[in-house]
């Protein structure tokens, strides 16, 4: 044991110094390109400045329309201009929610917390500031989606509670932590209460993985490896103990566990001189070679079917839009057929195996130990303690 684990195990009695108001601030309706939006009282009783002027309001409900020119925004009430400022903020009360509302939006978008909301460049730049918490159940509605097993959403709850932590500094430059889009990890809003989803993060409340030096991980998850899991240094360069290959036969069964794709002799051909510039020419016959075949029965990382040619799975997969590197190659009847396995880019935990271990019973510890390996599943409280100390 080194002196580091030593001082953890020593410092574990100590309890309670990580504060469960911990806040976020996100980006929300990121990179859209609208300028005006409606905000619509949903539930409690907010407060709302414009700038620092608190917006009197006779009837307990507001509908505000916000247009934004070039660096200020004009609020409209029931259609009379009621001000002029730079942010309208709608702080939140404990219940309240609200809708933010324009015709091209998909879906309802509700938030909790706190709305910020000012102009970029004539676009409508809105914040949502609220605590951690309550931010997780938007980003599980959003990652993982409604009816999965309860002990899944713990696992996904703890990983996407690390993830945040560990990129609170991703938009720094623009004032905020995370967007709301996959960029960063997709956020819903405002996501109901009493459900699964909520009991997910409620029951794992503060508690995220770190690896042996007490550092938060980067909780990597993919929808399906295919039967076996990737390297992170195979995609991302960087090689990190806990992301390593396992095999998984958990997710063997499930939709994206297999898929294939084929190619045109021709356009193959174009393709794989985009992928990489090691691909010259003379290695085209290659394709009319009777007996061309490349298969991975366990994950390789470099597609090595032409001599002297070493080209990165990762990168055939972005060019080919494949759904994962995890595939064998076989050149029939004039065309190139790609039998593949798995969805996504294969690192760390696997969702459609996390999902099936949940049903078949498997604790959220057992889980996310299964897929990250040499790491410690911490409350942080006991993070902060040791950071506290270091
Ligand atoms: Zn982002
Ligand atoms: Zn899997």
């Amino acid at each position: 044991m080194n002196l580091k684990q030593w001082l953890f195990l020593v410092c574990l009695p100590i309890t309670q110094l990580w504060a469960s108001s911990t806040e976020v601030k996100i980006g929300v309706l990121y990179g859209n390109t609208i300028n005006e939006i409606n905000a619509i009282q949903h539930k409690g009783n907010p407060k709302i400045f414009f700038d620092s002027l608190l917006f009197f309001r006779i009837d307990s409900t507001f509908n505000l329309k916000i247009v934004a020119d070039l660096d200020s925004l004009t609020i409209f009430n029931n259609e009379s201009k009621i001000a002029r400022c730079k942010t309208v903020k709608i702080l939140e009360d404990p219940e309240s929610v609200t809708q933010l509302k324009h015709p091209n939006f998909k879906n309802e978008k509700y938030y909790g917390g706190q709305l910020h909301i000012s102009s970029n460049s004539g676009f409508i730049f809105a914040l949502n500031i609220l605590p951690l918490e309550n931010y997780l159940p938007g980003v599980l509605e959003a990652e993982v989606g409604i009816n999965r097993p309860p002990e899944y959403y713990k696992v996904q709850a703890i990983i996407c509670r690390t993830y945040t932590l560990s990129h609170l500094r991703r938009h720094e430059m623009e004032d905020f932590n995370l967007c709301d889009k996959e960029h960063c990890q997709a956020f819903k809003g405002f996501s109901k209460s009493g459900t699964e989803l909520q009991k997910g993060v409620q029951k794992t409340e503060g508690i995220v993985v770190v690896d042996n030096d007490f550092m938060l991980i980067t909780a990597a998850f993919h929808a399906n490896c295919g039967g076996q899991t990737v390297n992170s240094e195979d995609v991302w360069n960087k090689k990190l103990d806990y992301l390593r290959s396992i095999k998984d036969t958990f997710c063997l069964h499930e939709k994206s566990a297999s898929w294939t794709k084929e190619f045109l002799d021709d356009s193959w051909i174009q393709k794989m001189h985009k992928v990489s510039k090691e691909y010259k020419h003379e290695n085209d016959s290659i394709l009319f070679v009777k007996d061309f075949f490349f298969t991975q029965a366990t994950r390789k990382k470099f597609y090595d079917v032409v001599p002297n040619c070493m080209i990165l799975l990762k990168d055939m997969r972005t060019t080919l839009e494949l759904k994962s590197t995890y595939f064998s190659a076989e050149n029939r009847y004039g065309k190139i057929i790609l039998h593949g396995r798995g969805f996504g880019h294969g690192v760390g935990l696997c969702q459609d195996g996390a999902i099936r271990m949940s049903k078949l019973n498997y604790s959220y510890k057992s889980i996310l130990h299964f897929y990250f390996q040499n790491v410690s599943i911490v409350h942080l409280d006991k993070l902060d303690f040791y950071k506290f100390n270091e």
